[in-house]
């Protein structure tokens, strides 16, 4: 990396160019020449897929890498898929998204206060990074959390893979993590303080909540109302209340 990346925009334009992880290059690209069926006329994006939602959001959502015929597709977090349909009814229903369904970028869908991120950023096959392909993400997730970090407030990790990959950022960022370091549930809730930061007198509060995969909400295992409970708590702690928008 050349320059610190010190604004959104700058970080969404490198980062849609990066070719690091062979792998995922190579089937990032593949998918979006072969498609699906019932995408066949459309213009995959094949490329990385950056954060979606405001620079300055008091709430971040971390999930785990784009789905091959979702974000991939669309080049937008969460977009073009069931996962996506499940997400973002439940930020509609919350009042942090503009509507309750993501199509594709330009349907009009806004977030308020929240971004949308994850820890890799190339499509995974069978939605599976090596350890390897998020090291080599890492440094995005970073940057994205250097940038968003005087207004961030809250956290809502989606699934194990995300936890795992953003508590090491976090401690590298200056938020104190305890030992040995908090592990992955739905429910989880941990509240890191910052000391070295002067302008963030409250900790960071991170959530755990299972991933919106549909091996998660075709099983029941997440329902809409416990997503809903989670991001609705996440909000608040973030100061996001209804009406804010
Ligand atoms: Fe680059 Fe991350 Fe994609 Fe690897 S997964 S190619 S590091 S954007």
């Amino acid at each position: 990396m050349g320059t610190p990346l010190t604004d959104i925009d700058s970080l969404d334009a490198e980062l849609i160019e990066c070719r690091v992880c062979p792998r995922l290059v190579e089937w990032r690209e593949k998918i979006a020449q072969d498609k699906r069926a019932s995408f066949r006329d459309e213009t995959y994006w094949g490329r990385p897929v950056p954060g979606f939602g405001p620079p300055d959001a008091p709430l971040l959502i971390v999930g785990l890498a784009p789905a091959a015929h979702g974000a991939n597709r669309t080049g937008r977090m969460f977009t073009g898929d069931r996962s996506g349909d499940f997400l973002y009814a439940a930020l509609h229903a919350v009042g942090l998204a503009s509507q309750p369904t993501a199509t594709h970028r330009g349907d009009g869908l806004e977030l308020f206060g929240v971004r949308i991120t994850s820890p890799v950023h190339c499509a995974p096959p069978a939605n599976k990074p090596t350890p390897a392909e998020r090291a080599n993400c890492r440094h995005w997730l970073d940057s994205e959390l250097k940038i968003l970090q005087p207004s961030l407030r809250s956290v809502v990790v989606l699934g194990s893979f995300g936890w795992q990959a953003l508590l090491p950022v976090l401690d590298d960022a200056g938020w104190q993590i305890p030992k040995p370091r908090p592990t992955f549930g739905h429910g989880a809730h941990i509240e890191l303080p910052h000391p070295g930061d002067p302008g963030a007198e409250d900790p960071l509060h991170v959530f755990g909540c299972y991933h919106v995969s549909q091996q998660n909400t075709f099983t029941g295992r997440l329902t809409p109302a416990m997503l809903e409970a989670v991001l609705a708590d996440a909000a608040h702690t973030a100061g996001l209340g209804p009406g804010q928008h």
